[in-house]
């Protein structure tokens, strides 16, 4: 049998972590015992919740066949959505291929259910960088501003509560659509618990019963027993390369909500009159269906992966969000480094840990949709997937470093020793960690 411990240790030493690091990573891992057998609930009730949608709805060999041309009566593909509608208690969902990333799904969600003089509002600050060229926040080629789409905010209290004072103020007439991000994205603001989400919405119906409320559900599927169409969300919307889509989906993303909306957002996918009845999901429902089957247990690895560069970096001294301690609503954690140097370490570790591209080294660059060089570390399967094990960090300040992911928590462990590793030979953290706050 082998034993952990000096066997362990042993790989690890031929895969590049010194003895101290390993030691001192060792000893948070364990400390984290009693955390891992939460999330090991959490993903046995998301696990069976899957299974429950998959056999309600009779998914059959016949629906892993793909369609090709116009894709009428793919019944894989209409069986899909009815488990996703399922497993997120809503009357539909579209799921399709066809769907490029999160921010397709979401401008998707938001230019079919807004019409021109219609407002959107934010009551949870900033959204995600890429929406705001979707929104016109920044000005773009095709944003809901040149459709005469107007957008208003309400940031966040510094102590990250609702403003509810100023949500209500900005509440008129034309305000159609509310978006609520559920994750920080790149923020260092607390992620929403779906709990808190009910709170937001049923405030919001109170004034206005007919406002559209939307969640950006994006890193946060299966974090929770519960999803935000559970607690009055009419319409929730992601990206199948992070969490639902377990590590496998290749490509896609999926609405779930009211039927309306859903209707809203099929005639804008393909077309006015056609709708859901086209759309050929040609090979990729195999990797659908079976991503959505292992994604409870893919997300608590992440979040097991997550947990775990908290305490480690909290240990070391950096800020990190959320804390150690805290409770868990998204994959994603942000550590504070400061300074770009810390940013670009932690980035090149998770890059060495790659089982594809480990040989690389991450730079930062000018991507499209961001306003600032990003440094992304990401050897994955499938392109920019960020279920795998991926870290990304815009070059501004504060300096932090957004990790997520980790299909499983032993690479997402090995990934975060590799960063800390890294930081230590860059002589980022100094010599005297080990003997650190344990
Ligand atoms: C990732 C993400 C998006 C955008 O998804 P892409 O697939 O990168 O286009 C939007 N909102 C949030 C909160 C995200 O995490």
């Amino acid at each position: 049998m082998i034993k952990a411990g000096k066997e362990n240790w042993e790989i690890y030493q031929e895969m590049g972590i010194s003895k101290e690091v390993y030691d001192y990573c060792d000893k948070i891992w364990n400390s984290l015992k009693p955390r891992w057998e939460e999330i090991d609930i959490l993903s046995e009730y998301n696990q069976l919740k899957v299974i429950h949608a998959m056999q309600k709805n009779q998914v059959s060999e016949a629906c892993l066949l793909g369609t090709t041309g116009y894709g009428y009566s793919d019944l894989g593909r209409e069986t899909l959505e009815r488990v996703y509608a399922d497993i997120f208690h809503t009357e539909e969902a579209l799921v399709r291929p066809q769907i490029t990333c999160g921010t397709h799904a979401l401008a998707l969600a938001l230019m079919s259910n807004l019409r021109p003089g219609d407002e959107l509002l934010s009551p949870v600050g900033k959204p995600y960088d890429t929406l705001e060229e979707v929104i016109g926040i920044r000005p773009s080629k095709g944003s809901l501003k040149e459709y005469g789409i107007s957008y208003k905010q309400v940031d966040l209290l510094s102590d990250g509560n609702f403003d509810f004072e100023n949500i209500r103020k900005a509440i008129n007439e034309k305000t159609k659509l509310v978006t609520i991000q559920r994750s920080k994205g790149y923020q260092t603001r607390p992620t929403l618990s779906v709990d808190r989400i009910g709170e937001l919405i049923a405030f919001i119906k109170g004034i206005k019963p007919d406002i559209i409320c939307m969640v950006d559900n994006c890193y946060g599927e299966f974090t929770e027993i519960k999803e935000p169409s559970d607690v009055g969300a009419d319409l929730v919307v992601g990206s199948l390369i992070k969490n639902p889509g377990g590590g496998l989906a290749p490509i896609g993303g999926y609405l779930a909500g009211k039927k309306d909306c859903i209707d809203n957002a099929a005639y804008r996918l393909t077309s006015p009159g056609l709708g859901k009845e086209v759309g050929a999901s040609l090979q990729a429902l195999p990797a659908f269906y079976q991503g959505l089957f292992l994604a409870p247990s893919v997300t608590a690895n992440a979040l097991k992966s997550a947990i775990f560069a908290a305490n480690l970096y909290e240990a070391l001294g950096f800020s990190v969000v959320p804390n150690g301690k805290e409770s868990r609503h998204d994959i994603i954690q942000a550590v504070t480094f400061g300074n770009p140097d810390g940013v670009i370490a932690f980035c090149q570790g998770i890059q060495q840990a790659a089982p594809v591209d480990g040989h690389v080294t991450p730079e930062p660059w000018d991507m499209p949709g961001y306003d600032s060089p990003v440094i992304m570390a990401a050897g994955a399967f499938v392109s920019g997937s960020s279920i795998e094990l991926s870290a990304d960090g815009p070059i501004k300040p504060p300096y932090a470093v957004y990790f997520q992911g980790g299909l499983t928590w032993q690479h997402g462990k090995f990934g975060i020793m590799k960063s800390m590793q890294k930081l230590v030979e860059k002589g980022i953290i100094t010599k005297d960690f080990g003997k650190r706050n344990l």
